[in-house]
């Protein structure tokens, strides 16, 4: 589906994560992986190239997003990005939590291990790499500061916010991490799994952060 010049979401299925796609370079997510062939023909179909893609992120090491980096490197040879504290565990399998998904642990190689405040560029965009521990030690969300768009992970849903309860987060990280979010000048947000959303980012950020302070 496009949602922007350039910028198409391919919907993670069950328990999958989304899928973006921007400028057809750069893909955030790769979901768990057994929908790749019908993933493949909905980029095609999009008129799109999957196999020009240059680098595939991921937000975080759970397997739901990391499950399809094997795949996508084999048809692309892209390189695989991730934020440095998280890439041992999408290399080594701890606490991706690939068992709950029912899957086996298919380890994939972090080709460039991320830092908080790095840009990555493609054609029209320009992402910042934003650190938003909380619910993994080592998750980020992508900022375009011109376009206003903010790609979120299992940070922020567009009408919840991600478990803090799970090996690694914890939920006065993710309340700091919102707090950071909130303030950013978001017009688009794109999370890591249910529905985008146009408009009133900052408000639902404000809600979850009263919402989890309450607790
Ligand atoms: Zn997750």
């Amino acid at each position: 589906m496009r949602i922007a010049d350039n910028i198409f979401l391919f919907d993670g299925i069950g328990n999958s994560s989304n899928l973006y796609l921007m400028d057809n370079q750069l893909l955030v997510d790769t979901g768990l992986g057994i929908s790749f062939e019908r993933i493949i023909g909905e980029i095609k179909e999009a008129g799109l190239q999957p196999e020009k893609i240059k680098i595939i992120l991921n937000t975080h090491c759970h397997y739901d997003h990391i499950g399809g980096n094997n795949l996508f490197k084999k048809l692309t040879n892209a390189d695989v990005y991730a934020l440095e504290i998280d890439a041992e565990n999408i290399e080594t399998g701890k606490n991706t939590f690939y068992e709950l998904f029912g899957n086996n642990f298919i380890s994939s190689k972090i080709d460039r291990k991320l830092k908080d405040g790095e840009i990555i560029k493609t054609k029209n965009y320009s992402f910042r790499v934003i650190h938003t521990p909380g619910h993994t030690k080592g998750s980020i969300c992508l900022y375009e500061p011109k376009k206003k768009i903010l790609i979120s992970g299992d940070t922020l849903f567009s009408d919840s916010v991600g478990r803090a309860d799970l090996t690694g987060g914890n939920e006065t990280e993710l309340i700091n991490s919102l707090k950071k979010l909130q303030k950013l000048d978001t017009e688009l947000l794109l999370p890591g799994h249910g529905n985008f959303k146009k408009g009133g980012v900052n408000g639902l950020i404000k809600n979850m952060i009263n919402f989890l302070e309450e607790q």
